[in-house]
């Protein structure tokens, strides 16, 4: 595939696309003209045609969920059924503005209601505030509510929070952004929780444990009600990170686990596309205990309709503003209808499954072991591959690209060398699993016999290997005209 003109690159000085008619209103109400630039911004200059091209042509570069198979662990990037979209993009639903009066959107203000509801129901929960914007702001709120409940209760010495080594980045990032101390505790050689590492760093200064179930290897916590156990006994709380429920839906509930306090990600679970950012959704879902501390406002039902309460003495107060991302929670709503309960469960069974029939061809190559089933996500560990072959996490998840499939996620969780972390989610057939996992093969087969090739992938895109450091580091996000 060959490089790309930049738009800047393209442009012919006076070529131009529909031209509106003269503005003469600027000539009757003159601007400020300290508001106004010196020159005329510095655009391409391009012919419609030139420009519509130019942008199919870019789109056509991009792959998604709608090209292919897209198997990136922990992310839930998930097929999003169209139906979904159609409904999010009825006039009746996208046509209001968020400052018109109550009554006149009491259908809006039905679908935030019920889609409240439902998450308590799939959750546990007894409270659900559909605020949040995104996972990690859905976290942030739910450590929001736990330190107002202490400090509510006098209980002031309650500064750190508890978070084991597999977590998501996000976890302590946003514990930090609460003020608390991160304490770190360790997994098992089985990649679980350590109840002993536990024991010994709870104790009445901690607020909260954090914690994915299954966690971020794809494993379920089995002691899980030990665990509960071992926090609320000296009076902490338990946070679910809720942002990937595609295994439990209907299956088992965090609220019966013991949890108090579970974000999730309506973009990653409940079907909204999610690919460059956004935009996103993170509920916050608590038991009765910590309801008085939600955001608002709150959907609340009574029998004059559906209304959003403000008077919240206790509330933490908004974290959003208006409803939160309606629509985004409108699309997960319709996803909710379109499966019901036994449609959910029905999901998280065959996420199960899809991962765990990919762990089976997978898993002599792997330096992480699973002595039971994996949940809907797997990790393989290629320390020893690379060892013995030279072919790195990074070559193999490289070459995938070149076979037609997205990589899947590269060095995730941080405890497992040279990790590959697969999530093939539940829409994904048998027969788009066995392609996948044929060119997996293909390429680890490939790796004993001619490494360099591999070293050198993908060699079917535009750039092959860019310098990640640099680009992290020196990104160049602006055209530089050359003087
Ligand atoms: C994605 C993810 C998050 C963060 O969610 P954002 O919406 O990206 O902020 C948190 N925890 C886990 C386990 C995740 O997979």
């Amino acid at each position: 595939m060959s490089e790309m003109k930049l738009s800047f690159k393209k442009s012919k000085i006076g070529r131009r696309c529909t031209m509106l008619p003269h503005n003469e209103l600027n000539a009757k109400y003159p601007m400020d003209g300290g508001y106004l630039r010196g020159q005329p911004a510095r655009l391409p200059e391009m012919a419609e045609v030139d420009v519509v091209r130019h942008y199919t042509a870019l789109s056509k570069r991009a792959y998604g969920v709608d090209d292919g198979f897209y198997p990136l662990g922990s992310c839930t990037m998930k097929y999003n059924p169209k139906v979904n979209e159609k409904a999010a993009s009825l006039p009746g639903l996208t046509d209001i503005h968020p400052l018109q009066p109550e009554e006149t959107v009491q259908g809006c203000l039905q679908v935030l209601y019920e889609t409240q509801q439902m998450l308590n129901e799939v959750s546990g929960m007894d409270s659900t505030s559909l605020q949040p914007a995104a996972g990690a702001h859905g976290e942030w709120a739910g450590l929001q509510l736990i330190r107002a409940y202490h400090l509510d209760r006098g209980d002031d010495k309650r500064t750190k929070v508890i978070i084991p080594d597999s977590a998501h980045g996000t976890n302590p990032a946003s514990a930090a952004m609460c003020g608390y101390e991160i304490v770190n505790v360790k997994s098992g050689e089985d990649g679980c929780v350590d109840l002993d590492a536990l024991r010994t760093v709870m104790d009445g200064t901690v607020a909260a444990l954090m914690l994915t179930n299954p966690n971020t290897l794809g494993k379920f916590e089995k002691g899980i009600c030990e665990i509960s156990e071992i926090v609320h006994n000296e009076g902490g709380l338990l946070y679910y990170d809720g942002a990937n429920l595609n295994a439990v839906m209907g299956v088992t509930r965090p609220g019966d686990m013991g949890f108090d306090v579970v974000h999730w990600n309506l973009h990653k679970t409940l079907s909204a596309p999610h690919g460059g950012g956004g935009p996103g959704s993170g509920p916050v879902g608590c038991k009765k205990l910590l309801s008085a501390y939600l955001p608002v406002p709150v959907i609340t039902k009574d029998d004059d309709g559906y209304h959003m309460e403000y008077d919240r003495p206790k509330s933490i107060g908004r974290v959003k503003s208006f409803y939160g991302n309606f629509l985004v929670a409108l699309k997960a709503y319709s996803y909710l209808l379109m499966l019901g309960g036994d449609g959910l469960k029905a999901a998280s069974v065959n996420a199960v499954l899809n991962a765990n029939y990919m762990l089976h061809s997978l898993k002599d190559y792997s330096d992480v072991t699973y002595d039971s089933p994996c949940m809907h996500e797997f990790v393989i560990g290629l320390e020893s591959f690379k060892k013995r072959t030279g072919v790195s996490a990074m070559d193999v998840a490289k070459s995938m690209i070149d076979k037609g499939f997205h990589p899947p996620t590269m060095y995730f969780p941080l405890i497992v060398p040279e990790a590959l972390m697969f999530e093939p989610t539940e829409t994904e057939s048998r027969e788009t699993l066995d392609a996948s996992l044929a060119a997996i093969k293909e390429i680890l087969t490939q790796a004993e016999t001619d490494p360099e090739a591999l070293h050198a992938t993908p060699a079917t895109t535009p750039v092959g290997r860019p310098d990640e450091v640099s680009a992290a580091r020196n990104p160049i996000l602006k055209y530089e005209f050359p003087e």
